[in-house]
């Protein structure tokens, strides 16, 4: 029976309620989980409250050194760790370990950033008084909430805490309730490496009732979430009356381009993975693909081909040379969601050139073959709605000029890609596509170095790179008089 880990201690919920958390490869139940609720969040934010100081006194480094060193020791299980992910989440084994790697990765990049973090000194004019001078100060921005999504549950968690905790602050991280168990393990593991209690906290359940318990707090200054669109205009309304400084990572639709001069291999290669990797229950991945039309039906053949070569089954069994495989689906809910948005295109003269349907045997997994679907009205849901799930919508265009157009008439605005050797264009779609991202002949990924965050519906601010350890800090300005 798991435990939420608040104040330094593996505790249950207060009020000893627990949940199931089921495997979605066959239905069976996992673990039990607490289910947390506002008492539960409250006494995370107290022990947080309680220890921020003397961890903001703490010299970078030194917290630094505690972090890297949480990070050796998930390195040491990282095997288990992303087994027990697949048996929670649903990806192919090989997808965990990556998912485990980039979070460590991750995570060690901000331990570098902690001993280069600067303040700035500012000249100031003299008519006032000519011995005077500016400081600003970077101060720790005070208790912070990581709210984090089922379909990266381990690498969205690391996002927040490892600049959190490099920035000085405590930071209280929310699961999904579906993902919890391999995210309490690292959170023991990080724990166990020396954090002081209620640095880093874990409080499990309802984001209805623990993620705005938490946020509401009155003592919590910082909210990250990465959740849904709907799900960040609730905690945007939640965090607004007392002004907390937020960030959203929120949902996507990218559109990829693909011109007539493109590397076909690597572009093939790039919606594949783009689109199908964690079962297409990817933010950023290529939900909406243009060809031009001198390539479409070359392009198509290929990419077909290639898409049809998905197994689905359970994560932790390998698909057979060339079968690839694919996880299920994560909830019975992702996958009528899924059938809806394809129904819908069906029923407006869509063509489901491969895959869509349910394989056959193995009635308690959420399986789900891939999908790639041609003459798909711009109305439909598969254009309109996010499609979290495996199925690609594909569009014949016949200049670029059309297929940034296309590209832009979305709400979201995360990522999009362009494939082409030509500079001109390559230039054209970076400037012009309303995207937070654009990768230029590479696949959807979002790197530990780069800054990473959407316009539009896609949500506001970055995680990753050092910008994203700036949301983690306060500036102060102080300005030094009474010199002369
Ligand atoms: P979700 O919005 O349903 O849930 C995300 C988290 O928010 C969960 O922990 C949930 O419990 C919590 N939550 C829900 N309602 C809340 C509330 N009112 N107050 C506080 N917390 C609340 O999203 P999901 O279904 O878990 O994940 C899929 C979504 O996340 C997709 O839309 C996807 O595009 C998006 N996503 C975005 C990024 C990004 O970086 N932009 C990355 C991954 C996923």
């Amino acid at each position: 029976m798991a435990q939420m880990f608040i104040n330094g201690e593996w505790v249950d919920a207060r009020s000893g309620a627990t949940y199931e958390v089921k495997n979605p490869a066959n239905g069976e139940t996992i673990d039990t989980a607490p289910l947390g609720d506002a008492a539960d969040a409250n006494a995370a934010v107290e022990s947080a409250k309680a220890a921020f100081k003397d961890w903001a006194a703490m010299a970078p480094d030194a917290r630094a050194e505690i972090l890297h060193k949480g990070i050796n020791l998930a390195k040491e299980q990282v095997k288990d760790l992303a087994a027990l992910l697949t048996k929670e989440q649903g990806k192919p084994f090989m997808e965990s370990m990556g998912e485990l790697n980039h979070c460590l990765h991750g995570m060690e990049f901000y331990v570098g950033l902690a001993s280069k973090i600067r303040g700035s000194q500012v000249p100031l004019p003299p008519s006032m008084n000519p011995n005077c001078y500016g400081v600003i100060m970077k101060q720790p921005v005070g208790i912070c909430v990581g709210i984090v999504p089922w379909n990266f549950p381990i690498t969205l968690m690391g996002t927040k805490v490892g600049p959190a905790l490099i920035a000085g602050n405590p930071i209280i991280v929310k699961p999904a309730s579906t993902t919890p168990l391999t995210t309490l393990k690292i959170i023991g593991i990080l724990n166990e490496a020396g954090l002081p209690a209620g640095i880093l906290n874990c409080v499990t359940g309802p984001g209805s009732k623990v993620g705005s318990a938490l946020i509401g707090h009155q003592d919590v200054r910082r909210v990250a979430l990465t959740g849904s669109s709907e799900t960040g205009r609730q905690v945007m309304e939640t965090a607004g009356p007392d002004f907390k400084r937020i960030t959203l990572e929120l949902g996507g639709s990218d559109p990829m381009i693909v011109c007539p001069d493109a590397d076909m291999k690597k572009a093939v290669n790039g919606a594949m993975i783009g689109r199908f990797w964690n079962a297409g229950q990817a933010c950023l991945a290529v939900k909406r693909l243009y060809l031009f039309e001198e390539i479409y039906d070359e392009f198509l053949e290929q990419l077909v081909g290639k898409v049809g070569r998905y197994e689905p089954g359970d994560g932790m069994e390998k698909a057979e040379k060339p079968r690839i495989r694919m996880g299920p689906l994560h909830t019975a809910f992702q996958r009528e969601e899924i059938e809806e948005q394809l129904q819908d295109a069906v029923d407006n003269g869509a063509k489901v050139l491969v895959g869509g349907k349910r394989p056959e045997g193995n009635e308690q997994g959420y399986f789900f073959e891939p999908a790639v679907v041609e003459n798909v009205a711009e109305d439909s849901k598969l254009v309109t709605e996010e499609v979290f799930g495996p199925v690609l919508p594909v569009f014949k265009v016949s200049n670029l000029d059309e297929a940034i157009a296309k590209a832009n008439n979305s709400k979201w605005g995360l990522g999009s890609s362009i494939w082409t050797n030509n500079m001109k264009y390559a230039n054209q779609a970076a400037r012009e596509i309303q995207s937070g991202m654009v990768w230029v002949n590479q696949i959807h990924f979002g790197y530990d170095e780069m800054p990473f965050g959407g316009v539009k519906a896609s949500g506001i601010g970055h995680e990753h790179g050092p910008e994203a350890l700036d949301y983690y800090f306060e500036p102060k300005s102080v300005v030094f008089g009474g010199l002369d």
